[in-house]
């Protein structure tokens, strides 16, 4: 049996609005600690230096993104030798605004690629839930994963297979756009993501249907010479001590013959 991920790439703070917002930044470090995490990284949704998406219930202002690295730094310090912790941003690609992009890069030390929406004609956002997807717009959301990859922007795609709450079904558009997202990870050697979102919120009763892990484009990526990793994307302390039961239901919604064929990412100092 192989032992549980003891690393955590993609987790949030009270400043992007919709996570637990009696956490502080520490509260998240003791509990990933209780848990046994040797790294963790916080990725907490980038703010928008142009405002392209201001909403406060999504991500930080720009003006607190110092207030944030510096929090994050000051628990680097004070919980070193006991967990390693990064500086981090989840990012969405925006064709145009790549600067503003490495820029974040730049000043933290993980960018992890939480693709949400695509931008319309008139830079308006079109985001997943709340608008249809028509194949070309989700062939556009394959090619700006693609975009990004090429570029070398994140270090990680988060719930590649976001696309999926926007579909009933898996069929040859859908495969078509995970073909395009995992040759690219592929070629540019970019880990994905199998986020434990969605099996949370199933599991504690608040979702009754989970979109992604979808088991049809993971089949299609274990084919696929990709790293995977597993994110708890935290945004409450219950998604870190449901860690276990989260893991075990999307190996089982995968199935464990495609779980074994992944190039997982190897523990942190064992
Ligand atoms: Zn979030
Ligand atoms: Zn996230």
């Amino acid at each position: 049996m192989k032992k549980l991920q003891n690393f955590n790439y993609h987790g949030h703070t009270f400043r992007c609005g919709h996570a637990d917002s009696t956490m502080s930044d520490e509260d998240f470090v003791r509990e990933f600690i209780n848990k046994g995490f040797k790294k963790i990284s916080f990725t907490d949704h980038c703010p928008h230096k142009d405002g392209t998406d201001d909403r406060r219930v999504m991500r930080m202002a720009y003006n607190q993104k110092d207030e944030y690295l510096k929090s994050i730094e000051k628990l680097k310090e004070k919980y070193s030798g006991i967990i390693e912790i990064e500086t981090g941003f989840e990012i969405e690609y925006r064709p145009g605004k790549e600067e503003d992009l490495l820029e974040l890069k730049n000043e933290s030390d993980r960018i992890v690629l939480g693709q949400h929406f695509i931008l319309g004609k008139y830079n308006e956002l079109i985001r997943f839930r709340y608008h249809d997807f028509t194949d070309e717009e989700l062939l556009t959301y394959a090619k700006y994963l693609d975009m990004a990859m090429e570029k070398h922007i994140p270090d990680l795609v988060a719930h590649p297979d976001l696309y999926m709450i926007n579909r009933e079904s898996f069929g040859d558009i859908e495969a078509k756009v995970a073909h395009i997202i995992c040759s690219s990870a592929e070629k540019h050697n970019i880990p994905l993501e199998i986020n434990l979102t969605e099996a949370f919120l199933y599991l504690s009763n608040m979702k009754n249907r989970v979109y992604y892990p979808c088991k049809e484009f993971w089949e299609i990526a274990s084919n696929y010479n990709i790293k995977v990793v597993y994110s708890i994307d935290a945004h409450y302390k219950e998604q870190i001590r449901m860690y276990e039961e989260c893991i075990e239901f999307v190996n089982n919604l995968i199935g464990k013959d495609i779980i074994e064929k992944f190039n997982f990412i190897e523990n942190i100092g064992e």
